[in-house]
């Protein structure tokens, strides 16, 4: 409680009044200086107190435009203090009954979130991936190798003239597409991981023997060939590394602490944006391998027989291979197709 004299001006007349003010709860009371009854009662958060200006006498502006004005430099800063404490109070009460709005701002917050996440991640991302230096991809690149020969790969069985005419046959698809001195075939004998090819983002692609022996002729490989350079050139590898951390990171700062929340919850959201962002990218790679067929070889055809006789060989639940992470191979054909259509 606080309690000071003060003069009132009804707003209306010159007059002054001289009378006592007191501070009770969150309202004041004005009294005439004989009455024990108030003459007005005003709510604190409904006056406008003006600010501190050296030592001059400072006004509280009431509701109805009546001002009282005092001296007493120390119970207003009081009064000003509880005026500003009562109104940020009302503010967040008034919050807190309008459910619409509060709703209305999660609804926007979710709806931020997820644009940043489809959008905002994957831009990001790739700026990320185009300033990573060739000597930093070499490096991470030959460590994955390394860590694939030890685990998976053993030299081709393959006879030396066939990898040598595959060879040939890759430089020539590469030059053609915008030559690329980076980009290198390996083959390798893979039982592990059976009919298969994946691109490292150094430009190094490996195939497996098996995936050469599906194929009726060279031609066939073309299409697979075209898809997993667009991987590289369009860094797809980098991207999905750095989306991957982009996600972590926004489910982390939103839900605080994720070593404490259970795995799945926390490995859920960022598996489903995963599989979105990969196929997207292999969607990519497939219109690669599309138009450079249809520019060279006038149609998909030998691609889509490549992709069908992959998809009947490929044991479902398999290492991850060609087929696994990739979208549905009715699909991929269907795009495939459409592609030449235009
Ligand atoms: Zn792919």
């Amino acid at each position: 409680m606080t309690e000071f004299t003060a003069t009132l001006f009804d707003g209306k007349r010159s007059a002054a009044h001289p009378v006592r003010v007191r501070q009770q709860g969150g309202a004041i009371y004005v009294y005439t200086q004989d009455e024990t009854d108030p003459v007005r009662m005003d709510p604190l958060a409904n006056c406008q107190i003006t600010p501190p200006l050296g030592q001059t006498r400072r006004a509280i502006y009431l509701p109805d435009g009546a001002r009282l004005e005092t001296g007493n430099q120390e119970a207003v800063a009081q009064l000003d203090h509880l005026n500003r404490h009562s109104r940020g109070m009302q503010w967040v009460h008034g919050l807190e009954s309008r459910w619409k709005l509060v709703l209305c701002s999660l609804a926007t917050l979710v709806f931020c979130v997820w644009i940043f996440i489809a959008y905002g991640i994957p831009f990001l991302a790739e700026k990320a991936a185009e300033s990573v230096p060739a000597a930093v991809m070499e490096t991470v690149s030959d460590r994955a190798l390394d860590r694939f020969e030890s685990r998976l790969l053993t030299p081709t069985e393959l006879p030396e003239a066939q990898i040598a005419e595959l060879r040939a046959h890759f430089r020539e698809i590469a030059r053609r597409s915008g030559d690329d001195q980076q980009l290198r075939l390996l083959v390798y004998k893979a039982p592990q991981i059976g009919a298969n090819a994946f691109a490292l983002p150094s430009g190094k692609i490996l195939v497996t023997d098996d995936l050469i022996r599906l194929a009726e002729n060279k031609q066939e490989l073309s299409g697979v060939f075209v898809h997993e350079i667009a991987h590289v050139r369009q860094r797809h590898g980098l991207r999905t590394v750095f989306q991957n951390a982009g996600v972590f990171f926004v489910i982390s700062a939103l839900v605080g602490d994720v070593a404490s929340i259970t795995s799945t919850a926390a490995a859920l959201p960022t598996m489903l944006v995963q599989r979105g962002y990969s196929r997207e990218f292999e969607r990519q790679a497939d219109t690669a391998a599309g138009k450079y067929l249809i520019q060279n070889r006038d149609s998909t055809r030998t691609y889509r027989r490549m992709l069908k006789r992959l998809s009947e060989k490929s044991p479902a639940g398999a290492a991850p291979s060609m087929m696994a992470t990739h979208p549905a191979v009715k699909v991929r054909i269907r795009q495939l197709k459409q592609l030449e259509k235009k």
